[in-house]
């Protein structure tokens, strides 16, 4: 990949969605959350966003692209993923569908096909995911390990997502592999399974849940974790109620994710720490399960995410746009709230100051909708609104 040499302007956007803070004073309500500009362009140089402003006042470039009046957003940031893994699993979606609940044990399930695909699979396999992603808008991911759950799998499904985002994310501590114990697995994770996958992830998680790891065991990895300097996500309150999101405002983690079942005590905890909750509606979407309370949440002053949760069990969606209609639809959301949650908020959630929001400076990572307003997205779900996608500056869907 090299960097392209020319400069390109975007011309001729109908509405554009900055999430640009220094644009919110501008507007009020919600296309103030967004920082929208009207009949605007935008500069691209350098694989960065270079200006932002009316389209009247653009300056010249080398590459001229009119967007027809249509709208341009950022692209999603999607900060919870698990694509690093072999097998199908859409028999036992059907028997879920069909009257059998879901368990955390199927898992073991993809773990026993991941070990047995060979390296260039799970590569070929994450690269089609990605791609998938991209043409929809998608333009940062993160992924994690967590179907391999031994020293040389684990290792080996970070080094494979690792050619795919900086952002890669050790969950050996996903569910505790057959023949086991748990406590004999947790000193395996937090030693020599911690020590192999230091090196290729930015990240470690946990899956803090009944039929997983409890809080203790939870705190051990994570703080076993930090000791290797990776820093902590959980995985937290998906199926029931429990001590794990406290855990993450304790520790001051950047994100807990699923928070579905949450006391006050749990939403005031998150609230006071500042971390994000991540919610991943195409999880009770995909399993019939009861919506994460986003309303509550923010009207608690809690700071909202919105990712795919992307794996082969519980939610086997790549869809941000998805996301995006089931939060507007199901769990309240606005839509400017839903878009702001999928992109700036996800850039936050994984500490990412370079991507979520179009101002100069940041890379230059924009979806063309086929659509006039980023409204669409909610308000026409199901449908390929994505015309167009930019990364790092350089066109990479177009139809
Ligand atoms: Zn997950």
């Amino acid at each position: 990949m090299t960097t392209p040499a020319l400069t390109t302007v975007i011309t001729g956007i109908g509405e554009l969605v900055t999430n640009d803070p220094a644009r919110r004073e501008e507007l009020a309500g919600q296309g103030g959350l967004l920082g929208l500009v009207r009949d605007a362009a935008v500069v691209i140089e350098g694989g960065r966003v270079a200006w932002v402003g009316p389209a009247a006042d653009a300056p010249a470039a080398d590459v001229q692209v009119d967007a027809g009046g249509r709208a341009v957003v950022p692209g999603f940031v999607d900060s919870h993923s698990h694509l690093v893994f072999a097998g199908d699993r859409s028999a036992e979606f059907e028997a879920r569908m069909t009257g059998q609940p879901y368990t955390a044990g199927g898992i073991r399930t993809t773990v026993a096909a991941t070990r047995a695909a060979t390296d260039e699979q799970l590569t070929s396999h994450v690269a089609r995911l990605v791609g998938e992603m991209r043409a929809q808008g998608t333009t940062s991911v993160e992924i994690k390990s967590g179907y391999g759950l031994s020293v040389h799998d684990e290792a080996r499904s970070l080094a494979v997502a690792r050619q795919f985002t900086e952002d890669t994310t050790f969950l050996g501590a996903h569910v505790v592999p057959a023949g086991t114990s748990a406590e004999d697995y947790v000193d395996l994770v937090t030693g020599p399974m911690l020590a192999a996958a230091a090196p290729h992830a930015r990240w470690i998680d946990v899956f803090c849940e009944d039929g997983a790891f409890d809080v203790d065991q939870a705190r051990t990895v994570l703080a076993a974790g930090s000791g290797s300097g990776l820093r902590g996500r959980l995985h937290a309150n998906q199926l029931t109620y429990g001590g794990g999101v406290r855990l993450a405002c304790e520790f001051g983690l950047v994100a807990v994710d699923h928070c579905t079942f949450l006391s006050d005590d749990d939403v005031a905890a998150l609230a006071d720490s500042g971390t994000i909750a991540t919610l991943l509606p195409g999880v009770e979407f995909s399993t019939r399960q009861p919506y994460p309370d986003a309303r509550r949440l923010l009207d608690a002053g809690v700071r909202v995410a919105l990712a795919s949760d992307c794996n082969p069990g519980s939610c086997f969606t790549s869809s941000m746009a998805l996301c995006i209609a089931l939060a507007v639809r199901e769990m309240r959301m606005s839509p400017a709230e839903a878009l702001h949650a999928a992109t700036a908020t996800g850039a936050a959630a994984l500490d990412r100051d370079d991507v979520g929001v179009l101002a100069p400076g940041m890379a230059a990572d924009l979806v063309l909708l086929d659509a006039p307003s980023y409204v669409h997205l909610a308000y026409r779900p199901g449908v390929p609104l994505v015309a167009g996608v930019w990364q790092a500056g350089r066109p990479v869907v177009a139809r």
